[in-house]
């Protein structure tokens, strides 16, 4: 009697709370929870099993390692970011899973070619009439030429484009009778202004409001360069990121075919309200009437004189693969992913002060997660029946360009992906209370994350900055753009034993001290418990994808349907 009363009680309990409770201290040493777990619907025994072998201070440990100094920030093609890539292929060849990189290792290379914008390299604005404006690189701008050329002139007019954005389903042209062959744009970030669903996706951001998207369509218009003006609340991250992320070496993928700007970069709004009062304009006004129908583009009384001097270098990266094959005979030739970025910004040699950028919840956290997954997976006596794939991708802080390349180059072809699971900057706060799943709603997978959510006590909240287009900033949309319904995990600001005020504090805080500078680093007191619960979370959607009947899709009408149609016809 007494062990059916206490069954029955098992049953009703949220799942978060079982292991909140045994886990209530990230201190504790790894716990044992076998025997304990309760079976959420629809998930066998060994998926639980798999989500209570999660340890968040084996997370920890994860993250300590990866953020610490020796590992030099992890850059691109620099020495420790080769290191965390040996690190994660390391573990898990320990952990006992098949390497699903190149010519049976767990690296897939990743051709790239990066490119150092150098301190001799000059930016004047000629306007007919007044002064030039001489810029100062890091100051006023920063700049790469795309071309991969170790000096460029470029003597070249300069056009006003507004939002630079070619939108025929919203019926936007910025290009339309304006010549822009040769010329450098001056353009906007983000997109017009509207609370309209129809109209780019009302405040939401689409990817027509993203810098990598303004660059793409001013190459593919045969455009010379692009100038971004830098408007903190549009950008919806301040200078010093943008500083930050651009000074240093910049990476291309080199099997990319498109054409290149010599241009591509930002330049400080106030330098920008000058440069519009130098044309006898008003930038306030210019801004406000680039968001309204009947905006026109129109060339500018002013010549861009640049030379770019870029230190240019080749060389190889590598995404890091594993496979646990599928326990069913016909499904396993399906898949399921999880990924995370090793990669963060590195080491700047010469810089004043601390000059590593040690990325410690970006995006140390993630790999940690990711590293639990694949351990808890490769622990499992039962696989599930579709194969499951953990990428740890590099290059995503220059672009998602090794998530890019994993997306070009799959392992399994994309229209046999079910589902990806991405995990980026996952702060170490404490157990959520909320859960941060942005783009899954886009899914046909959205009931399973609701009743999943349900079950682990989390209440999903919308993404907190819609505008920021988040969705098309992690790896995860990678997977979207060839048509694999994708999202990421993450928390929301709501953790147990605090207000909602409390989160968006710190997440304030991170964003404005921390996110892409040197002082993203470890502390002891960091508490990865939220961290752990995200794992079990990734690992009960990823489950349950991998067993049920069919592949994951996008709802009807969804901007990255196309895309799946067109991998599945390949
Ligand atoms: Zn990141």
């Amino acid at each position: 009697m007494r062990r059916l009363a206490s069954a029955a009680l098992l049953a009703i309990l949220p799942v978060a709370l079982l292991f909140s409770q045994a886990t209530n201290s990230d201190s504790a040493h790894p716990v044992s929870t076998a025997g304990k777990v309760q079976q959420i619907a629809g998930l066998p025994p060994a998926a639980q099993q798999a989500m209570s072998a999660v340890d968040a201070q084996r997370i920890r440990a994860h993250v300590r390692f990866l953020a610490s100094d020796l590992l030099e920030g992890r850059g691109t093609g620099q020495r420790g970011g080769d290191i965390a890539a040996e690190y994660m292929a390391t573990q898990f060849a320990l952990y006992g899973l098949k390497p699903a990189g190149d010519n049976g290792t767990y690296m897939q290379k990743v051709p790239l070619e990066g490119i150092a914008t150098q301190d001799d390299s000059t930016v004047t604005l000629v306007p007919n009439s007044g002064a030039p404006l001489d810029l100062t690189y890091r100051k006023d701008f920063v700049m790469t030429d795309e071309s991969g050329s170790a000096r460029t002139e470029v003597n070249a007019d300069l056009v006003w484009i507004g939002y630079g954005i070619d939108a025929p389903e919203f019926n936007w042209d910025d290009y339309k009778d304006v010549d822009v062959k040769g010329k450098v744009l001056l353009m906007l970030v983000n997109e017009p202004p509207s609370d309209d669903p129809n109209f780019f996706a009302g405040k939401a951001l689409t990817y027509y409001g993203r810098w990598t998207y303004k660059y793409e369509e001013a190459a593919r218009k045969g455009a010379a360069g692009v100038i971004l003006i830098h408007k903190t609340s549009m950008a919806s991250y301040g200078w010093d990121v943008v500083r930050n992320s651009w000074s240093g070496e910049h990476s291309f993928l080199r099997d990319s075919k498109t054409q290149k700007l010599n241009m591509a970069g930002w330049i400080q709004f106030e330098v920008a309200r000058k440069l519009a009062q130098a044309c006898g304009m008003n930038l306030d006004e210019m801004i406000d009437a680039a968001g309204k129908r009947g905006f026109k583009a129109m060339p500018l009384p002013v010549q861009v004189k640049a030379t770019m001097v870029s230190k240019v270098r080749r060389f190889e990266s590598s995404n890091v693969l594993a496979v646990l094959p599928g326990s069913d005979a016909k499904l396993k030739d399906q898949a399921v992913f999880y990924s995370a970025h090793y990669d963060h910004l590195g080491i700047v040699p010469g810089m004043a002060g601390d000059n590593i950028y040690n990325g410690a919840q970006d995006n140390a956290t993630g790999c940690g997660i990711l590293l639990e997954i694949a351990r808890a997976y490769a622990a499992t006596r039962q696989a599930p029946k579709r194969s499951v794939y953990f990428a740890a991708v590099t290059a995503e802080e220059q672009g998602l360009l090794g998530s890019e390349y994993l997306g070009k180059h799959p392992p399994v072809s994309a229209q046999d992906i079910s589902l990806a699971l991405n995990y980026d900057d996952v702060p170490p706060l404490g157990v959520p209370e909320e859960l941060n799943v942005a783009g899954a709603e886009r899914t046909s997978f959205y009931p399973a994350v609701e009743r999943m959510a349900s079950s682990f006590n989390l209440t999903i909240v919308p993404d907190a900055q819609p505008n920021a287009g988040h969705y098309y900033r992690s790896d995860h949309f990678s997977f979207a753009r060839v048509g694999v319904p994708s999202f990421s995990i993450d928390e929301g600001d709501l953790y147990k034993g605090h207000n909602r005020d409390w989160g968006a504090e710190q997440s304030e805080e991170y964003v404005a001290k921390h996110y892409h500078q040197p002082s993203d680093e470890y502390h002891p007191e960091m508490d990865f418990r939220g961290d752990a619960v995200m794992a079990r979370f990734g690992i009960a959607l990823g489950w349950e994808a991998a067993n049920q009947s069919t592949l994951v899709g996008w709802k009807a009408g969804d901007e990255f349907e196309k895309a799946r149609t067109a991998s599945g016809s390949q």
